[in-house]
């Protein structure tokens, strides 16, 4: 709790900043086996479906855990363990996705971009032209270790041509920016409760091709990340195969009921481009510098560069706004020394005005002046 005595905004990546109906649903109990819930559960997977357009030729499988678990369950299920996984990376994320082909002992390899720039298309496609023993090719929708958008539907036009199975990692995107199965041809789709459906931490699914999952039997490695076992029990009678996380459905469920409400993914979207663009004029009139360019930046969290000024201390800076109630984010990059603010979850104009007002507060008492961007050491 804050002075104000409320929850600080999280302008982070995830989890985030909840409404209070999505807190409030988590109030009650329910028995896994229970009738009402086993609708529940139904009606999620039917709603995060239809958000992807996949009605008719793609299911939502979901699975317990944070969005890791979802994105390893899917490449652990729909990668044979004779295939070979292309990782497009251009972050943390994408080199996650070649960590876990280690473990799951799948052959992988990768291509990187800098984290300010977006997946090239076209070196993609000579790449798999060149390349015929890749089977499966996996991109993030939005890298969230930057914020920068790479260019799907073109990435999934390539793939296409190539006849590879295109694994999209749609975490930080999925309910704010669209990906439609029916004008983006991918076989699977990864999200999470926590992010731009504004639910409570705890659940992942998977968007996947019926036609793909009904031949993957005995992928897996894992009985737990077993996505084509967990499809196969939940269409069976509607139960979870193990403890589902109960509170973190009911509180989805909401939480999509509110999605649908705001305009859907259009109505979403726009809140967090007005959030964005409210945050980004307002560090910039104070004088400090996003990493990306407008044309490259999605509108989830914006990188900035960490100030040159030996008064700017980022410890200092964020315990400070924190005590303000306004949680921030530390930068993950390997280009430039940065810091990042997100613009999701259940944040409006207001929120980031309040953030505005807190940083300006912040670097005076701090004395930072120059905020031109610190040079990598
Ligand atoms: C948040 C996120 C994930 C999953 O991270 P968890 O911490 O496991 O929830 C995966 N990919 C991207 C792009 C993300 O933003």
């Amino acid at each position: 709790m804050t002075t104000d005595n409320r929850d600080p905004w999280l302008l982070t990546p995830g989890p985030l900043t909840t409404s209070l109906t999505v807190k409030q649903a988590m109030l009650h109990d329910w028995g896994s086996r229970d009738v009402r819930f086993i609708e529940m559960t139904a009606r999620i997977r039917s709603s995060v479906l239809a958000l992807a357009g996949g009605e008719g030729t793609h299911v939502a499988v979901p699975l317990q855990g944070s969005g890791t678990f979802i994105v390893e369950a899917t490449i652990a299920t729909l990668l044979p363990r004779d295939g070979k996984l292309l990782v497009l990376v251009n972050g943390a994320y994408g080199h996650r996705m070649v960590k876990m082909c280690k473990y799951l002992d799948r052959a992988c390899e990768f291509m990187e971009w800098a984290e300010d720039v977006p997946v090239n298309p076209a070196e993609v496609a000579t790449h798999l032209e060149q390349d015929k023993s890749i089977t499966h090719v996996a991109v993030v929708h939005c890298e969230t270790t930057s914020g920068i958008l790479n260019p799907l539907s073109k990435i999934a036009e390539v793939v296409a041509a190539e006849n590879r199975s295109l694994l999209i990692d749609s975490m930080s995107a999925f309910g704010a920016l669209p990906v439609d199965a029916r004008e983006i041809h991918f076989d699977a789709l990864m999200a999470s409760s926590n992010k731009c459906l504004e639910g409570a931490p705890g659940v992942g699914f998977a968007i996947i091709r019926q036609s793909v999952l009904e031949k993957t039997s005995g992928n897996s490695h894992s009985l737990s990340l077993d996505l084509y076992d967990q499809w196969k029990a939940l269409d069976a009678n509607g139960q979870w195969r193990f403890t589902p996380p109960t509170h973190v459905l009911a509180a989805l469920d909401v939480a999509i009921a509110e999605h649908h409400a705001e305009g859907g993914v259009a109505g979403r979207g726009a809140r967090y481009a007005d959030n964005g663009r409210i945050l980004i004029e307002g560090m910039r009139e104070m004088g400090f510098e996003t990493l990306l360019p407008d044309n490259l930046q999605a509108p989830i969290i914006i990188t900035f560069h960490m100030p040159e000024d030996p008064a700017f201390d980022f410890g200092k800076f964020y315990d400070r706004l924190a005590a303000m109630g306004f949680v921030i984010y530390p930068g993950k990059l390997t280009v430039a020394p940065s810091f990042r603010m997100g613009c999701i979850g259940r944040l409006g104009a207001d929120e980031m005005r309040g953030a505005l007002a807190a940083v300006k507060t912040v670097i005076a008492e701090l004395g930072v002046t120059r905020l031109g961007p610190l040079k990598a050491a």
